[in-house]
């Protein structure tokens, strides 16, 4: 099953691609469009995840995969969110002090990290599935591995942020892998929807 990826993120592509492959879906990566011409415009990561799912489908006349993600952090909530990538306005390194300047010396670390994944085609059906991972907030930046907040997360019953325990535990426990879970048992019914609708 072959799945255009409808994003120019190769973090999310790589981790995307360590969990589908086994199962034999293939994610296509050279399908590409200008992303001010996609404007996320939803209130919520679902919504989001469609808008650029959809827009991928219907540009490619093919079925699209698209994740839109974030983090939650319970003090701020529901910040930085739907608007994780530019909370700062200046990039992964300043969104990860904003938000320890904004925890200094706060004892509510909580927070969790959400995953929408929509599969779109291009008669606009979407199929949508959401996971999330519990943790908290570090102290401080720690780790170098992953992207984006993993250096300041530290997952539920571990003592290491993501930045330090890497792809394998992420690929294993992330939002990222509960949502495709979810996209994964409802496979077939995707699949069917290809076989005896869509194609028709
Ligand atoms: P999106 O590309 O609009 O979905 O924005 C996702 C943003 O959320 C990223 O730029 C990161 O800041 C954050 N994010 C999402 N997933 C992860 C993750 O797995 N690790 C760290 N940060 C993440």
């Amino acid at each position: 099953m072959e799945i255009i990826f409808a994003s120019n993120n190769h973090h999310k592509f790589i981790e995307m691609e360590n969990i589908l492959k086994p199962h034999q879906i293939t994610l296509l990566k050279d399908f590409q469009i200008d992303e001010k011409e996609i404007i996320e415009s939803g209130l919520t990561f679902e919504a989001n995840a469609q808008i650029k799912a959809l827009a991928f489908a219907k540009k490619f006349n093919q079925i699209a995969i698209a994740d839109d993600s974030g983090i939650i952090i319970e003090m701020i909530s529901p910040l930085p969110g739907i608007y994780s990538k530019r909370y700062s306005g200046l990039g992964d390194n300043v969104n990860n002090t904003k938000v320890l300047d904004i925890l200094k010396s706060k004892e509510n670390r909580q927070a969790r990290f959400v995953c929408a994944i929509a599969i779109a085609f291009p008669d606009g059906k979407i199929f949508t599935y959401v996971g999330n991972m519990l943790g908290k907030i570090a102290l401080n930046l720690k780790g170098d591995m992953g992207f984006g907040y993993d250096p300041i997360f530290i997952p539920e019953g571990k003592q290491e942020t993501l930045g330090e325990l890497g792809s394998t535990y992420k690929d294993e426990h992330s939002h990222r892998r509960h949502a495709l879970n979810n996209f994964l048992e409802a496979k077939d019914e995707i699949i069917d929807y290809w076989r005896y609708t869509w194609k028709k």
